[in-house]
């Protein structure tokens, strides 16, 4: 047995084998091989994925945005289907017997400098689509994680040197026992979302290639891993198990409580989702509404802009399954580490600071409007609110209020029914909470992001591992922002709760409730722990 330390980041214990994967996942290094004529038939069946994808594609964009807008996939289309672009790819896997991957990307770079020779504008643009799409067909043929773990028969312990977010989102619940990182910070979108999971997560931990196929223990509460436990180990982890399983037990018995002090003070506990799965745990754990449902892993999950009819099927779901209670849908907040392919962006050097958020969405204004639109529709089947992330100014919301009232005429004009949508501003920039008593005149409520607002207070980056020190959760300036943020919302009667991780940790949740905080949105899995704080407290 060897037994290894890593930072833990959601408790749970996990047994089985392990599945590795390394970082350079995409990689196109060049590898002989011995029968290139599989390597084509793997080419050709990837090409054939992607043609398929990109005539839905074509489709959706005729549909959406008529056949000028639709021919841009053209370059894309000649790429994957044009004979000359293929027959180099073939020709070089044959004749110098070498990998699909490589050979794609050789090819790429061969039509790229044949554009670029040209001269011509129109062509060095060009040139980004063909890294694009000659990217997507070498992402295929190596295959992501989430493709890996959907082909798998039984659940595994994930190990990867790094996961991003939209790998995340789309892996197959079922089939993960653990997931392992070497990289990645406790407040990682990564990590936030097993958390959202259910799934027992340790990161910064040593791993090693050899670890692949070879079974474990992982400890999500203490961040220990033991590869080939010995039988003194797994029958310690059997007995913690139980352990757990008692504390599970205790947990259940809170289902059905209200959130009431022993003082007799109600404090409104939401539930945060990424996903339409998650409402099941909310409604299992009886919480008061949903408080933020992050909306942005429905686009990191799809391949191209999800359609507002596909929007507004989840939002319809989600907001009936919650039968009148409410559910608060922050607009998607990508950028950052939150970024599908299919939305381009400058490079950015500092891209926490960079376009993001609300600035996306105010830049990309079809893109939000649709996503406005499918909110107010699905607000005709329940208790829908809406919230916007990474707020800075009172012009951003009245801009996004201007949009909101254009959506509503439209939906008025065109007989959609839509009911009352009320408005939140997300507290997650430091100047958003230093002008909260100015924002909270403009919205119905506000909802403090304490994950970016303590980033950004105190300058510590939250994707940074290496600076977590810094990013110090209980400094005193980012509870004097909440209870500024708090007492400012109160000033004008709006409810302030707070949706960032620090409101899931019980160690402060008096701390809150003496503040004032109306209420607490954490992940599914914290609910009932939290409940126990609240239904204990004195105050
Ligand atoms: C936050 O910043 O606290 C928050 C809830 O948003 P996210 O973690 O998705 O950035
Ligand atoms: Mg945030």
């Amino acid at each position: 047995m060897e037994t290894f330390q890593g930072f833990p980041v959601f408790g749970g214990i996990a047994e089985g084998n392990i599945l590795y994967f390394p970082k350079d996942r995409h990689n196109t290094v060049c590898i002989r091989v011995s029968n290139p004529e599989k390597e084509v038939e793997r080419y050709d069946s990837a090409c054939k994925r992607i043609a398929d994808r990109l005539e839905q594609l074509y489709e959706k964009a005729l549909n959406e945005f008529g056949e000028s807008k639709a021919k841009i996939l053209d370059i894309y289309r000649l790429i994957v289907m044009d004979s000359e672009f293929t027959e180099n790819v073939r020709t070089m896997i044959r004749e110098k017997r070498v990998n699909a991957e490589y050979a794609v990307s050789y090819a790429a770079d061969e039509l790229c400098d044949r554009f670029l020779s040209f001269g011509d504008e129109y062509m060095r643009v060009r040139t980004s689509d063909i890294r694009d799409i000659s990217g997507n067909i070498i992402d295929l043929l190596n295959g992501d994680t989430a493709d890996r773990v959907a082909a798998l028969k039984e659940p595994v312990i994930i190990v990867a040197d790094e996961l991003s977010p939209s790998e995340t989102i789309r892996i197959d619940k079922s089939k993960v026992l653990a997931i392992v990182t070497k990289q990645g910070s406790t407040l990682s979108h990564t990590a936030i979302l097993a958390k959202t999971m259910n799934i027992p997560a340790v990161i910064g931990a040593p791993i090693r290639k050899n670890w692949n196929g070879r079974p474990a223990i992982i400890d999500g509460y203490t961040g220990q891993i033991y590869l080939e436990p010995d039988d003194e180990t797994e029958k310690r982890y059997a007995d913690k198990r139980t352990q757990a399983e008692d504390i599970q037990k205790h947990y259940s018995a809170l289902k059905e409580k209200d959130d009431i002090t022993r003082g007799g003070r109600r404090v409104f506990l939401y539930a945060n989702i990424s996903d339409l799965s998650d409402v099941e745990g909310v409604l299992e754990n009886n919480a008061a509404g949903i408080g933020l449902f992050r909306s942005e892993f429905m686009y990191l999950k799809s391949s191209t802009y999800p359609t507002e009819e596909e929007l507004f099927e989840v939002y319809r779901q989600v907001a009936e399954r919650m039968k009148g209670k409410e559910v608060v849908i922050r607009t998607c907040d990508m950028g950052g580490d939150k970024l599908p392919k299919y939305i381009r962006i400058p490079k950015e050097n500092n891209p926490a600071m960079g376009f993001r958020g609300i600035r996306l969405a105010l830049d990309r204004q079809e893109m939000f409007t649709t996503q406005l639109r499918a909110i107010y529709r699905a607000s005709a089947y329940g208790n829908v609110s809406v919230l916007y992330p990474l707020i800075i100014s009172v012009d951003e919301v009245q801009s996004v209020k201007k949009l909101t009232e254009e959506v509503m005429e439209e939906l008025e004009r065109d007989k959609i029914p839509f009911g009352r949508v009320r408005q939140g501003v997300m507290i997650e920039t430091p100047a958003a909470a230093v002008i909260s008593d100015l924002l909270a005149q403009e919205c119905d409520f506000l909802s403090i992001g304490t994950n970016d607002l303590t980033q950004y207070t105190l300058a510590a980056d939250r994707e940074n591992e290496k600076i977590d020190k810094y990013y110090d959760i209980d400094h005193p300036a980012i509870f004097r922002l909440i209870r500024m943020i708090v007492d400012n919302g109160h000033r004008f009667g709006k409810r302030v709760t707070i949706c960032g991780e620090l409101g899931a940790d019980v160690n402060y949740t008096n701390q809150f409730i003496k503040m004032g905080v109306d209420g607490l949105s954490v992940s599914v899995p914290y609910i009932l722990q939290v409940r126990d704080t609240i239904v204990n407290s004195e105050l």
